[in-house]
């Protein structure tokens, strides 16, 4: 659940960050340039990005407990001195 919702808080920064207009065309567009579109339902999602597949995978990875973290992650991490290894 918390890998689902990360994935689409990456979506909504996929949308807020170019500052475009929040209407149907101007997000076709958008993912049309960022994504690739995806078969489905009318309530199925019709796009899909590398970014947010990304996300799903290293949220996934830490909730597993899987130490292999992001470069940018593990920079973090040793700037708050927690750096486990
Ligand atoms: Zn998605």
């Amino acid at each position: 659940m918390i890998a689902v919702l990360a994935h689409d808080l990456q979506h909504v920064r996929e949308v807020l960050d170019p500052g475009i207009p929040l209407d149907g065309s101007a997000m076709d567009s958008l993912f049309n340039r960022i994504g690739s579109r995806l078969r489905g339902t009318e309530m199925a999602e019709q796009y899909e990005t590398a970014a947010a597949q990304k996300v799903t995978t290293l949220v996934t990875r830490e909730l597993e407990g899987n130490n292999e973290k992001a470069p940018e992650k593990r920079r973090e991490d040793k700037d708050r001195g927690r750096l486990a290894s």
